[in-house]
């Protein structure tokens, strides 16, 4: 089966011994910029088949002689897209399967790793004209549920958080920085707004604010670097109105995550990881660079506690839940250092086995469905 972009599609069914699945890795290649080409820079990444990556030429000498150490310059991925690939075709690989798992009641994670600059937030959020995995998925939700809307009820909620300098933030309600703490569903933050959404329309104005409300650091003169990372959730709600006293209750979360900038936060080995640690570069993306290396090499513990990005992210990386990570690349040679240092954690990541994923699903005794039927309609209530 392929799809319109050229993807496998049984690649990504693909299952392991365990009933488990592995993370599926995409690249994304995105465009040479203006800015980049009036700097005098060539193209140096080349995409073949929709799957292979070749880098034409190496950083430094130091750099050729570890990557050929650590792999080489050629890598495959689950799909790598090359600079002509749109929007769509880019969720339609990624995304559309895991909304369409989540409306049966399972988790889903897709995060997007890469440089400052790489096209992170372009994937993930977009423009108004050329919207982002995150609007098509929220759109693609609403079509399904319109679809199938005879057969049940569907609630759809958002929420938008910010982890930044180890403190997490609301960014649909800015303010103080929220707690997280674990429950029987994992780990949440401790009063994070859910947005009751009624349609996708919404959906674009609302993230771009909350996108506005992200904290930005100048590191360059005239240009802003995020070491933020953002997550936006989707919980899908389903209840199937049966005849008989029961009635099944079927809950799916969808987190959709933009990292801040990876550049010199991962290092590719332990040494320099230890070194890095002490200079507060990045602590959430350094651990998530231990448990990435941790969850590959099958250890036992996996330290998700280091950071507030890895609790959050726990149940994407080692749980059960079906994971997609998009690498996003420049062409350019003159940001080849850290096109190789991205390939390798994404490299890395394709090792990462999940759990199997277990749908979210009870039989709920209709008196108690009667008490979340109120609460909806005040939800309701008090949205309007
Ligand atoms: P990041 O979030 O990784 O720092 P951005 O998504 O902000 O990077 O991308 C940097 C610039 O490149 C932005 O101006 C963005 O619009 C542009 N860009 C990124 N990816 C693409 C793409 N696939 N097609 C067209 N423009 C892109
Ligand atoms: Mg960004």
């Amino acid at each position: 089966r392929e799809s319109k972009a050229g993807v496998d599609l049984d690649a990504i069914s693909e299952k392991t011994e365990t009933g488990g699945s592995r993370i599926l890795v995409f690249v994304r290649l995105r465009p040479m910029a203006k800015k980049e080409r009036e700097a005098g820079a060539r193209s140096c990444v080349r995409v073949v088949n929709r799957r292979d990556i070749y880098l034409t030429e190496f950083a430094t000498e130091n750099d050729y002689l570890r990557l050929k150490r650590v792999r080489g310059r050629h890598f495959a991925f689950d799909a790598s897209f090359p600079d002509s690939t749109s929007q769509q075709e880019v969720y339609t690989a990624t995304t559309a399967n895991l909304v369409e798992a989540v409306l049966q009641g399972r988790n889903g994670s897709v995060f997007c790793y890469g440089a400052t600059g790489a096209g992170k937030t372009y994937t993930m959020l977009g423009t108004v004209d050329n919207p982002g995995v995150m609007v098509l998925a929220i759109k693609d939700l609403f079509a399904k549920i319109r679809q199938r809307s005879c057969d049940g009820n569907h609630v759809v909620h958002l929420s938008y958080l910010e982890v930044y300098n180890e403190t997490v933030r609301d960014l649909l309600s800015p303010g103080r920085p929220l707690v997280l703490r674990e429950d029987k569903q994992g780990i949440v933050a401790a009063g994070l707004t859910q947005y009751r959404a009624y349609s996708t329309d919404e959906v674009m104005s609302l993230l771009q604010q909350g996108n506005q409300n992200r904290t930005t650091e100048p590191t360059r003169v005239n240009e802003t670097s995020s070491r933020s990372h953002a997550i936006l959730q989707v919980i899908a709600e389903y209840r199937v109105v049966k005849e008989g006293p029961n009635v099944i209750h079927r809950v799916g979360k969808l987190s959709l995550i933009d990292l801040a900038g990876s550049e010199r936060a991962l290092a590719t080995d332990q040494r320099t990881v230890r070194s890095l640690e002490g200079a507060n570069i990045n602590r959430s993306l350094l651990a998530l660079s231990s448990c990435i290396n941790a969850l590959v090499e099958g250890k036992k513990h996996i330290p998700y506690r280091n950071s507030k990005l890895t609790q959050l992210l726990k149940d994407s990386l080692g749980g059960s839940c079906n994971t997609v990570m998009i690498a996003n690349i420049s062409p350019s040679n003159l940001s080849l250092g850290e096109t190789q240092n991205t390939l390798h954690w994404a490299d890395r990541a394709k090792e990462i086995r999940t759990k199997a994923c277990p749908a979210n699903e009870e039989q709920v005794p209709e008196s108690e469905t009667d008490k979340t039927k109120v609460l909806i309609e005040l939800q309701k209530e008090n949205h309007e």
